[in-house]
């Protein structure tokens, strides 16, 4: 029988959050092993559309969410110094879609531009936010908005490619990233077996996403610690402007459009928001995708969709349960054992 190897912390999950926490304890000093089940950023990190949020769309929301803010607001500036390598991890080698996002509200939104102003006003003026939307003048909308939009703010939010920052971080640590298909937990001894190979971890990092349910499970964790929110993603292609950007109606976010070039040079639209929460979990994937063409022609009357193809992918969003299943304000951390320590992270 061979001995056990031993490690200083073992993270599951090749996603933004086991990839950033692999690179972070490495930097630190640790030697660290991260495991994937499946391919790296198979989950949310890849269907995810990349936006650094600051809080800006957030404040919009409700004052239940200052919490929410709070916790992100240094968000874009941490992730800006990364991106341009006077921060760490570096991610010079990441892509960046557009340097800035925008809020718009709709000529329609008029009533609900006033509420989500009042409050832009309060939470701007109590300096909760880095990132402040910055009203645009007419001149300088995007052609797309023009016609259709009451207001257009900017963000200095970036938009990231975020398959190009896993790659990023994995080829830093490629030597320490392992696919392992069967995983077996004997903590009792201090051991995990990974494909049968025998490991002693000091500390276990569970940064699976959903996946952190199964693990919590296994390791005897009691269950209710995750909730999922679903949600139906769009692709729309067609002959669309690059657009990145956040239609806002009395702090209600309708629309989340984010631009990404197709290999044939076309424009293809990512588009999230409430429609992809209504339609989540649609009986009649056919019926959601009408749905969000239909929320498209609403809020961008003007766009020419002559010819434009739809399609959707069922995501979820893999998160610490709340109560009312509600977003959660910050980013999750918490020690589900003690010996060796087992940690649980959800970003968010
Ligand atoms: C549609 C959508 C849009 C989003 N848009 C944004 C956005 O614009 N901005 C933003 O900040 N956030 C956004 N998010 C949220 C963001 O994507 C997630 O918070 C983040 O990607 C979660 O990263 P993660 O590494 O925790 O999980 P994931 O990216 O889900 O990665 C988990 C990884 O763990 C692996 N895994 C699962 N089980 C196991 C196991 N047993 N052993 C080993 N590996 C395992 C999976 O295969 C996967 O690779 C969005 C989410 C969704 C769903």
């Amino acid at each position: 029988m061979t001995a056990a190897r031993e490690c200083d912390v073992l993270v599951f999950g090749g996603g933004i959050a086991g990839l950033w926490a692999l690179d972070a304890l490495r930097r630190a000093g640790y030697g660290a092993l991260l495991v994937e089940k499946d391919a790296l950023g198979a989950g949310q990190t890849i269907q995810s559309q990349g936006i650094v949020h600051g809080g800006g769309k957030y404040a919009l929301r409700g004052v239940s969410d200052l919490e929410a803010v709070r916790a992100i607001a240094a968000m874009p500036a941490r992730w800006l110094a990364c991106l341009e390598g006077s921060g760490e991890p570096d991610l010079r080698a990441a892509k960046v879609r557009s340097r800035s996002c925008l809020l718009w509200v709709p000529k329609s939104g008029f009533f609900g531009d006033l509420a989500s102003k009042g409050l832009m006003t309060l939470v701007v003026g109590a300096g909760l936010l880095a990132t402040k939307p910055v009203e645009m003048p007419e001149s300088e909308w995007p052609e797309a908005l023009r016609k259709s939009a009451l207001k257009v703010y900017t963000m200095a939010e970036p938009v990231l490619d975020t398959g190009s920052v896993l790659s990023a971080l994995l080829a830093k640590n490629e030597d320490r990233v392992r696919r392992v298909a069967k995983v077996e937990f004997a903590l009792e001894k201090g051991e995990v077996r990974l494909d049968g190979a025998a490991l002693r971890p000091r500390a276990i990092v569970f940064a699976a996403g959903a996946g952190n349910e199964a693990l919590l499970e296994k390791i005897g964790d009691a269950p209710g610690r995750m909730q999922r929110r679903p949600l139906t993603m769009f692709l729309l292609r067609g002959k669309l402007p690059e657009l990145y950007g956040h239609c806002v109606v009395g702090g209600k976010t309708h629309l989340t459009v984010t631009s990404v070039k197709s290999a044939r040079g076309k424009t293809v639209w990512q588009v999230g928001g409430e429609v992809s929460e209504r339609t989540a979990g649609a009986a009649d994937p056919a019926a959601a995708r009408a749905e969000a063409v239909a929320e498209v022609r609403k809020f961008l009357p003007d766009l020419d969709l002559a010819g434009a193809e739809i399609a959707s992918y069922p995501a979820v969003r893999a998160e610490a349960a709340t109560s009312g299943a509600r977003r959660p304000s910050g980013v999750h951390v918490e020690r589900v054992r003690v010996e060796p320590a087992v940690l649980v992270a959800w970003p968010t």
